[in-house]
């Protein structure tokens, strides 16, 4: 069986017009969920595609905000309506979770919600259908993660957001395609304490076929290679 690709949404941290925030999904024996930024709910809603399951990078809004919209969603909205799933989060994110739900008096929300799951990095799980491990990264003062999915001897590689790192050709070896975050113009683009990639970082850490994203639409990619833009497919 074939793995595919389709990209929910594909900004940066500030939207490109008409655009909703990560959210990239793949689809095999399962669908899961790679991030779940603002807009993407409504997206996945709209192409009528459910994700058995969703795996989170890191807690920047732009990769998680629209669980907050699930939430309220499965605790609230038409009960045949409600879309369940497993949501995978990086260590210690059941805990901060509960803390943003505290401030807003509804401590239980994410797991009325959703079946929570911690993943580790390194070690291997198995979600919708997928094989996936998680892969540390830095990203300014935050650990966001990168994910390698496999099906059938199929693997996507996703950077999330990262620094320049030598983890992230580890994250890329060997995969059929590295899905990789390209915001920057340039390296001196970003801040003293790195976070992000500019497109020729992100082709130094590519063992084969990129896809570049979370780029800002008024960037210009090197010649022949591909960016993604919301509803792309992509057969892995
Ligand atoms: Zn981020």
């Amino acid at each position: 069986m074939e793995v595919r690709l389709t990209v929910i949404g594909s900004s940066p941290a500030w939207p490109n017009p008409g655009s909703a925030q990560s959210g990239y999904l793949v689809e095999g024996e399962g669908a899961l969920l790679l991030d779940c930024g603002p807009g993407v709910l409504g997206r996945l809603r709209e192409l009528g595609l459910y994700p058995g399951a969703i795996a989170i990078t890191h807690f920047h809004l732009d990769h998680w905000g629209d669980l907050v919209s699930w939430a309220w969603l499965n605790a609230y909205g038409p009960p045949k309506h409600r879309i369940d799933c497993a949501l995978w989060l990086p260590p210690g994110g059941k805990h901060e979770l509960a803390e943003f739900a505290a401030r807003w008096g509804n401590q239980d929300m994410f797991e009325n919600a959703f079946e929570l799951h911690e993943f580790e990095p390194g070690v291997v799980f198995h979600t919708a259908g997928f094989d996936v491990e998680a892969c540390r990264l830095p990203h300014y003062a935050l650990t966001s993660h990168g994910f390698r999915v496999t099906h059938d001897g199929r693997t996507l590689a996703y950077s999330g957001d990262s620094a320049p790192t030598e983890e992230l050709a580890g994250l890329a070896r060997g995969a059929d395609l590295f899905l990789c975050e390209a915001t920057l113009a340039d390296a001196a683009n970003d801040g003293p304490l790195r976070g992000h990639l500019s497109a020729e970082e992100a082709l130094a850490a590519a063992d084969g076929p990129i896809l570049l994203t979370h780029r800002p639409i008024e960037l210009p990619a090197p010649d022949g290679v591909p960016v993604a833009r919301d509803g792309l497919v992509v057969e892995i």
